[in-house]
Formats: C-alpha cells, sequence, structure tokens
C-alpha cells in the first residue's frame, strides 16, 4: 500500500511531497512538529498533542494554519488513507514560504505537512531486556519546551549513542539529567520513589510524560518532579523512557553502569502496562 501525505492543501502520494526550497522550515529550522501515536487505528492523547502544538506555534508567533476540528479532519483522513493501525502520525507546521530573510516575512501562510508511518511495536523479550543509555552533555538552546523543528543537537547525540551501541542518550546540564534526545528519563530511586525531572524551559514536557504521571498517581505509587544527577541514575533501582512512540522502554544500563539486575525492573513493567491499558481504552480518541 502506497503511502500519502497532506501538504499545504492536498493529499498526494508519499514520493511526490514536496516543500517549496524556501520555506522557512527548511532553510531557518522555523516551524514546530508534534507526533503522537496510532495505536488499533486510534490516536493517542491527541488533544493534549494538539494543545502542546498550539503552545508551540504561541511561544514562536507563528499563526495556526487552520482551526483545531479542520487539523482533526486532516489528522484522520491520513490514518485513514495510510489504514495506519500502528505507528505514529507526525505533523510539521512552519512559517511558510517567504524570499529569504531572517525576520518574519509580512504575508507567508503558515505551512502544514501531515504524514503517518507504520512502526512494529517490540516484543517482549525486547522490553525486558530494556535498552543502554549513554550521557552527553546537553548543547541545546534554553527553550527546550518548544517543540521546534530545529533538532541538531538531539540528532547529533541520538547518532553518538547509536555508535556507542546504545538506544538512547540522555543529556546532561550541570551534572543533572535534563532528558533523552527524543525521550523523557526516569529513574525509581533505592526507596522505590519514581523521579523525572520537572517541566521547565529545559525539558520537552512529553505528553507520554504527562500520562505517565496521571497514572502513577491514579496506581497510588510513590513519584516527584525532581532533577536527578547521572550518579543518581547510575545507582537507581530502575530506569526507563518515555515518549509517544516508545511508551514506557525499560533501561537497564547507564554509560558503564548496569541497573538493577539488568532486566526491566517491576516497577517499570507496572507501568508500561498501565500505559498500555490506557491506549487501549481512555487515551485513544476515535
Ligand atoms: N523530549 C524530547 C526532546 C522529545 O523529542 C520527545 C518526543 O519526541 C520527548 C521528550 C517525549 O515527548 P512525547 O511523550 O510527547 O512524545
Amino acid at each position: 500500500m502506497s503511502r500519502v501525505a497532506y501538504v499545504n492543501g492536498r493529499y498526494v502520494p508519499h514520493n511526490d511531497a514536496m516543500v517549496h526550497v524556501e520555506d522557512r522550515g527548511y532553510q531557518f529550522a522555523d516551524g514546530v512538529y508534534e507526533v503522537a501515536a496510532v495505536i488499533r487505528g486510534r490516536l493517542i492523547d491527541e488533544e493534549p498533542h494538539l494543545d502542546r502544538l498550539d503552545r508551540s506555534l504561541r511561544e514562536l508567533r507563528i499563526a495556526a494554519p487552520m482551526a483545531r476540528p479542520a487539523l482533526k479532519v486532516v489528522m484522520r483522513e491520513v490514518v485513514r488513507r495510510n489504514r495506519l493501525k500502528t505507528g505514529l502520525l507526525y505533523l510539521q507546521v512552519t512559517r511558510g514560504v517567504a524570499r529569504r530573510d531572517h525576520p518574519f516575512p509580512k504575508n507567508a501562510a503558515p505551512a502544514l505537512v501531515v504524514t503517518a508511518k507504520r512502526l512494529g511495536l517490540p516484543g517482549q523479550k525486547a522490553i525486558e531486556d530494556g535498552v543502554k543509555i549513554i550521557t552527553i552533555p546537553d548543547v541545546r538552546w534554553e527553550r527546550c519546551d518548544i517543540k521546534t523543528i530545529a533538532l541538531l543537537p538531539n540528532v547529533l547525540g541520538k547518532q553518538q549513542a547509536r555508535e556507542a551501541g546504545a538506544f538512547e542518550a540522555w543529556q546532561v546540564r550541570d551534572g543533572m539529567v535534563t532528558e533523552g534526545t527524543s525521550t523523557n528519563a526516569w529513574i525509581i530511586t533505592q526507596d522505590g520513589e519514581l523521579v523525572t525531572r520537572e517541566a521547565s524551559h529545559a525539558i520537552l514536557n512529553g505528553i507520554t510524560r504527562l500520562t505517565i504521571l496521571k497514572l502513577a498517581e491514579r496506581e497510588g505509587l510513590k513519584f516527584v518532579e525532581r532533577s536527578f544527577s547521572v550518579d543518581e541514575a547510575r545507582r537507581a533501582r530502575e530506569a526507563f523512557i518515555s515518549s509517544a512512540t516508545s511508551f514506557v522502554t525499560p533501561v537497564t544500563q547507564v554509560d558503564q553502569q548496569v541497573i538493577g539486575n539488568g532486566k526491566a525492573g517491576s516497577f517499570t513493567l507496572r507501568l508500561r502496562q498501565a500505559y498500555e491499558a490506557y491506549t487501549a481504552g481512555e487515551g485513544a480518541t476515535a
């Protein structure tokens, strides 16, 4: 089945999906994006993703490309035309096409692209084995809360992880872990407390992160939002990463340090289960 993309008002075959060379996203990374999971053909946490998109647009003073109800129609249509059951929906809004010049253009309309991608979910063994993390300096700008398409440090960090045989790199500022290059970072301390960094300009406030906090509260688990150091992460009982497409993925090694017994911990697996139940129920929209 061939893929279909939405590009500025038209549904086109994915291979023909093009934007202009003077799109400001292409030239300045002057744009924002969202990634939402699609499970069983249904979008997960659609409203929170759209709320965050609105916030990112507001922060950068980019106009919304269309009203939310219309955008939802486009999103569903992309899912439908791609017959997407398990995967992700990618949405990108840039400040539009204009003659190259740094200041905001006067008359450019925001440009919208929506694409879909199929993904397989990891099997039980991969989940139980967990993933390896390396730690790297956080060299990003000071507004990591905005989901901009300017991802060069994240790209370089992820590549560094892959070259080190790791799945993800945790970025570190002043000795404290901020977040992964495309995921939020979590630990469970030796006292059994779930810890993730508080939302601020230093991290992207993950939609999955927010859902996990809600689920943890509902399940009566002990949790706190605060910074943690690399050293604390290496001494943690358990660790995991979260994102729209990795859900709750156990971490079993941080740099050279094996976490726990080198297998996914029970706290993490419980949260993953709770998250999976959420995606099968209230987290999914028709
Ligand atoms: N942090 C960064 C830097 C990300 O790029 C992402 C997702 O792409 C996340 C965290 C997780 O956010 P979400 O749970 O909304 O996917």
